[in-house]
């Protein structure tokens, strides 16, 4: 039985969180003084497995790999290989800071990932590191190279946009993503989790577009199917993705469900209900409660996620950062 919610879309997608550290410290995702350490009850591979395994037999085929950052859990090299031997993924994806990816790359191509998407907030290594705490843009720049030498393709470099911080650099992101074989998608600034000045540092879709203008080509923009940015093609070739999940929801076309690094199966991104897992993982794993909450998360999803209540310093949903819900 496939997972149909009250309003007639599939749950085809699952992003899945395998952990809650990371070893940069974005001042909007987690900042510096926050370990990501909070939640001892996290679940090991070898139980993330086996609720994507019952996920895919569900009817879940794309799987995207998040956390935290992914590459600094020391299994992740063998857990994209038991993922990409489940028969019925048809999309296994990464997503990572870049930071370890010349590391990783090669062995997560062989392993059987498909692609990469890189999060890159800035191309000025005194701003990557304002936002980041970390000195790390030539690594995650090696890292893009790598992928791409790897042949994980097409490698999306995902930008948060933010006043004041890089929102002069759009122009810049498209000859950088032109010159490495890579794809920009620019992303609103969203009120969740630990996001500090949200309102004085959003910069809404209207505003992306207006200043990518001049760089578009004059054919239509176009949506992918299961993909929430919209992408307009470029004068110069290829296309930017715009993903606009603060000004444009995309809640008619949400296909997905997170799975936290704790446990939680998390019908939408913007609301805290969770259905919690560990029942059917522990002390033994049951595949039928695994299904069980399956079916709850998808009855748990909302016609509408909301950001309502977000303020500058208190973010709509407080209690859990982008870390640890997998973002
Ligand atoms: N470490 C991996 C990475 O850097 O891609 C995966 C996890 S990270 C939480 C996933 C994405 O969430 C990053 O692209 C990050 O920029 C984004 N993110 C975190 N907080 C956000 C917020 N408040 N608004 C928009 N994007 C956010």
């Amino acid at each position: 039985m496939m997972l149909h919610d009250r309003y007639g879309r599939q749950v085809t997608y699952l992003r899945v969180s395998i952990t809650d550290r990371c070893n940069l410290r974005c001042f909007y995702c987690l900042p510096r003084g926050c370990s990501g350490g909070s939640h001892p009850e996290r679940l090991d591979l070898s139980e993330i497995a086996a609720v994507v395994r019952v996920g895919v037999g569900l009817g879940i085929g794309k799987i995207r790999i998040t956390g935290g950052e992914p590459l600094v859990h020391p299994g992740v090299v063998d857990f994209v290989r038991t993922l990409s031997s489940l028969p019925g993924i048809s999309d296994l994806a990464l997503s990572t800071n870049g930071t370890l990816l010349a590391e990783h790359a090669q062995a997560l191509r062989s392993a059987g990932l498909g692609r990469v998407n890189v999060s890159l907030d800035s191309l000025r290594p005194a701003v990557f590191r304002a936002v980041s705490g970390r000195n790390d843009l030539d690594r995650v720049v090696a890292g893009i190279d790598a992928a791409a030498a790897a042949g994980l393709a097409p490698i999306k470099l995902n930008v948060v946009v933010m006043r004041g911080v890089n929102d002069d650099e759009l122009p810049a992101m498209l000859d950088f993503a032109a010159a490495h074989r890579a794809q920009v998608r620019f992303i609103e600034y969203m009120p969740l989790g630990l996001a500090q000045r949200w309102a004085s540092s959003y910069v809404s879709r209207a505003e992306i577009l207006e200043r990518v203008n001049p760089y578009l080509a004059a054919e239509p923009p176009r949506l992918q199917p299961g993909d929430t940015a919209t992408y307009y093609p470029l004068r110069s070739g290829g296309e930017v993705g715009l993903i606009s999940p603060v000004s444009c929801r995309f809640c008619d076309r949400c296909n997905r469900l997170r799975l936290t690094s704790d446990g939680k199966l998390r019908p939408c991104l913007t609301s805290e209900g969770e259905v919690d897992l560990r029942h059917a993982l522990k002390p033994r794993v049951s595949l039928e409660a695994i299904a069980a909450s399956f079916r709850a998360a998808t009855a748990g999803r909302p016609a509408c996620g909301t950001y309502a209540g977000a303020t500058d310093d208190a973010p709509a949903s407080a209690t859990r950062a982008m870390s640890a819900i997998g973002g």
